[in-house]
């Protein structure tokens, strides 16, 4: 194996880049939300239940441009009403709605997509999905540690220093969340509060935090074609491994009550990290890197869970799902009886990732909503 990793390395390093090849983390954010809510004490729920007022179009688009130049965002972009129908000034919005509706996947929508040089002053983009384009925002959504001698396998990576915008992202927007709610913008301050937890949630999706989950994965047949060939061969099947997982878990999240992660959504504290169950509230950054770190932990587990899961299909030619090229029957896949143990032990580590998604983003509502 050891073999292997040094030959990605090379590869990697003469052909200068190995990007992911698409950046949605948990497909929907927003299937997270009701288990995290649900399990806020009660003071908070009270608290989410007060209602503010509500921006209509005009106080959105004039919002933007302002969050744009502050938080280095597409200015392009269109961000989405708050109140998306008939709304008329003096009207008012509950906290719980603002946190629980699609906000929390306006992040993924197009506000860090081509951007210019200016916003990515470390360079990070030629790593983590390149300057163009719906890829082009992975290096905010995601972070990779660095390549850790004690670690050599479950770290390997493309460059070996870490890379990824992600926890300062998240200490950024949290703050900023924070500032417009005590200047009195409370239903924007919770908008932006969703941004924070967008990202925070992204970090807990392994395939966000380790760059190769299993080497296994790579398709090491097709260096035959040369190496330019291995690496763009191995952005499509790890995009495949990490498109096929998030479509899998949002298909069973959305079986609500019948999902396999109900529990440990519900109950998270008994399946995260001690790090992130541990992470001081108001240290953002802090919080952003435990999780991301709770997934290097559990990566080549959940690398092993869902090859022995899928198995080597999704390196086949056919298959390029970020593209929309190749179907797989999620219902199926279920319930069949010969793919039982990789399911198991797919479910186990996905409980875990969840979990530390999930306790990450209440630690951010308890905090924003500390006076
Ligand atoms: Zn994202």
């Amino acid at each position: 194996v050891k073999r292997a990793a040094r030959a990605v390395l090379a590869i990697g390093i003469s052909a200068g880049v190995l990007a992911p090849s698409q950046s949605f983390a948990w497909e929907k954010h927003a299937t997270l939300m009701p288990s995290v809510l649900w399990g806020l004490s009660q003071p908070l729920r009270e608290q989410l239940k007060r209602t503010v007022s509500a921006p209509c179009r005009q106080a959105d688009v004039e919002m933007y441009p302002v969050l744009a130049d502050r938080l280095k965002l597409n200015k392009a972009h269109m961000v989405s009403p708050t109140i998306p129908t008939n709304c008329v000034p003096g009207d008012t919005v509950e906290l719980t709605s603002i946190l629980a509706g699609a906000f929390v996947d306006d992040p993924d929508m197009g506000m860090d997509e081509n951007l210019d040089e200016s916003h990515d002053p470390h360079g990070y983009r030629q790593w983590m999905g390149g300057k163009k384009g719906p890829t082009s925002k992975g290096f905010r959504h995601m972070y990779f540690g660095g390549w850790r001698l004690t670690k050599p396998i479950a770290t390997f990576q493309i460059p070996i220093k870490a890379v990824g915008e992600s926890p300062e992202r998240v200490e950024l927007l949290a703050n900023t969340a924070k500032e417009l709610i005590k200047s009195g913008n409370t239903a924007w301050g919770f908008r932006v509060l969703a941004w924070a937890i967008h990202y925070t949630q992204d970090l807990a999706q392994p395939f966000h935090a380790v760059q190769i989950p299993k080497l296994a994965m790579v398709p090491w047949y097709s260096i035959f074609k040369g190496f330019g060939n291995l690496v763009s061969e191995t952005t499509r099947t790890i995009g495949n491994y990490h498109w096929a997982y998030e479509d899998y878990v949002k298909y069973r999240i959305e079986l609500g009550k019948d999902s396999p992660f109900q529990e440990c959504m519900l109950k998270a504290e008994n399946y995260a990290a001690e790090w992130v169950l541990n992470a001081k509230l108001g240290d953002h950054r802090r919080l952003a890197l435990a999780v991301a770190d709770a997934s290097v932990k559990i990566g080549a587990e959940l690398g092993s869970a869902e090859y022995k899961f899928f198995g080597g299909q999704l390196k086949l030619p056919e298959f390029d799902l970020p593209a929309g090229q190749g179907k797989l029957d999620y219902a199926d896949l279920s319930v069949r009886p010969d793919v039982m143990d990789g399911r198991q032990e797919l479910h186990q580590v996905t409980c875990r990732a969840l979990a530390n998604g999930v306790v990450a983003t209440r630690k951010l509502i308890e905090w924003a909503l500390q006076p």
